[in-house]
């Protein structure tokens, strides 16, 4: 009975213990000696010629103007060949992509911390492996017990639970309208799940000063810097997903740093993985998706026919139903942008779309603020790409949320690989720009 007992908590926690997941990883992927390349194709030709080739696309941004900035990673023997080839190089962004991946340090804290101590913001000086996450998580819920639960959304093709936090104020829980937030769908953006945990660490140590601000608030009236936060964990049920590609993620550490998609298999095919954010219903199978499976924005051959947008497609129906969705962000790396909705055509725009430019622009200036970090915004077709079937676009028309984003975090030069010491400024002006929402909600 006991051992039960204790199967079931490593199971909430999220510990797979013997299953598939424990088979021996591959050999890791190196990219020693790749060039990643900043290019500026003049015409759409030039990008599909470029992405018939064996070069790994990274990032593509449209650029005022109408012309394309792609960021492209070139193997060892193929730097010659497209030297060749003389695309429009703007600047190259790194010498030796194995040698980034080498330096980019994964720490793990479990072994040093003590027992159901929340980590202080040493947390945010390093990136960290999966397992630790999940105990990151479980801390945090010890510190607030009160006011937060553990959730779990639905199971990973590999069978692991899509799983995060639900913090919520003084009328108890599923009382209030959702603010909604998932990370790292894409496997590889790694800031995205770090700057979550920025924000659900802040939530409840401000919550905790701000009880006490509260207190000396009936003793001396006007003062409460942290009254924001009280007043939206008291007006808001906040569900925060950090991982929803926890296999892609781990598939990041184990094996290939830049996985992006997740990892499910299929019949008919050696290709590995759909891509979680082209797989919702909504604009499912259009432009800026493909239905070759490997394809790094594979849309899956059905919408909703991979168990992560499954499980999130039914959670944005629950929390829909319940009291409604104020505010979704989708959290991705790497462009500096607020996308709004929609992503799926550019001529088409949500009724409330005025009012979501609005409040974006008031967050971008928020942002802003820190480190004069940039932060572009608009309909994501427009200022990104188009991205069919991809996550906000459906939250903002069957979840009905008021605001149903994708916010894509720094930089602009890093990528992927952000260094470590831009984890924790990556969240305080995140934080600011949240705090600027807060002040309109
Ligand atoms: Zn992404």
């Amino acid at each position: 009975m006991k051992l039960v007992h204790r199967l079931t908590l490593l199971a909430v926690a999220g510990f797979a213990l013997t299953s598939p997941l424990d088979k021996p990883a591959p050999a890791k992927v190196s990219y020693d000696g790749y060039k990643v390349y900043r290019v500026s194709p003049s015409s759409d030709d030039d990008i599909d010629k470029a992405f018939d080739t064996a070069f790994i696309e990274l990032h593509r941004r449209r650029e005022e103007g109408g012309t394309w900035a792609v960021d492209i990673a070139v193997a060892p023997d193929d730097i010659a060949a497209f030297e060749a080839a003389r695309y429009n190089v703007v600047s190259i962004l790194s010498h030796d992509l194995g040698a980034d991946f080498a330096a980019e340090t994964v720490v793990s804290v479990s072994k040093t911390k003590k027992e159901g101590a929340l980590p202080g913001l040493e947390w945010f000086d390093a990136y960290h492996p999966y397992a630790d996450h999940v105990k990151y998580w479980a801390d945090l819920h010890a510190a607030f017990p009160d006011n937060s639960e553990l959730i779990v959304a639905g199971t990973s093709f590999e069978g692991r639970p899509v799983q995060g936090i639900h913090l919520w104020g003084r009328s108890g829980k599923d009382s209030k309208p959702a603010i909604f937030f998932n990370g790292n769908v894409h496997a590889r953006e790694w800031i995205t799940s770090m700057v979550r945990y920025i924000l659900v660490l802040y939530v409840p140590l401000d919550v905790l000063r701000g009880v006490v601000e509260y207190i000396l608030y009936q003793i001396v009236t006007g003062y409460g810097s942290d009254e924001l936060v009280q007043k939206v964990l008291d007006n808001y049920d906040f569900y925060v997903l950090p991982v929803v590609n926890p296999d892609g993620f781990v598939y990041t550490q184990t094996t290939n740093r830049l996985w992006r998609k997740n990892r499910q298999t299929r019949s008919n095919t050696a290709a590995v993985g759909t891509d979680i954010n082209r797989n919702w219903a909504v604009g499912w199978g259009g432009d800026g998706s493909s239905p070759n499976p490997s394809s790094e924005t594979f849309s899956g051959f059905a919408p909703h026919d991979t168990p992560e947008t499954a499980a999130l497609a039914a959670f944005t129906q629950k929390l829909r139903d319940l009291h409604g969705i104020k505010l979704y962000v989708d959290w991705h790396s790497y462009a500096q942008t607020i996308l709004l909705s929609y992503g799926y055509t550019c001529t088409d725009f949500p009724p409330n779309y005025d009012e979501q430019y609005d409040l974006a622009e008031g967050i971008a200036k928020a942002i802003a603020k820190p480190y004069n970090t940039t932060f572009e915004y608009g309909s994501g077709c427009l200022v990104l790409y188009q991205s069919s079937g991809n996550g906000r676009d459906y939250v903002t028309d069957v979840g009905k949320a008021q605001f149903g984003w994708g916010i894509e975090l720094r930089d602009t030069q890093y990528g992927f690989v952000l260094p470590p010491e831009q984890i924790l400024p990556s969240g305080i002006e995140i934080w600011e720009g949240l705090k600027y929402a807060w002040s309109r909600f």
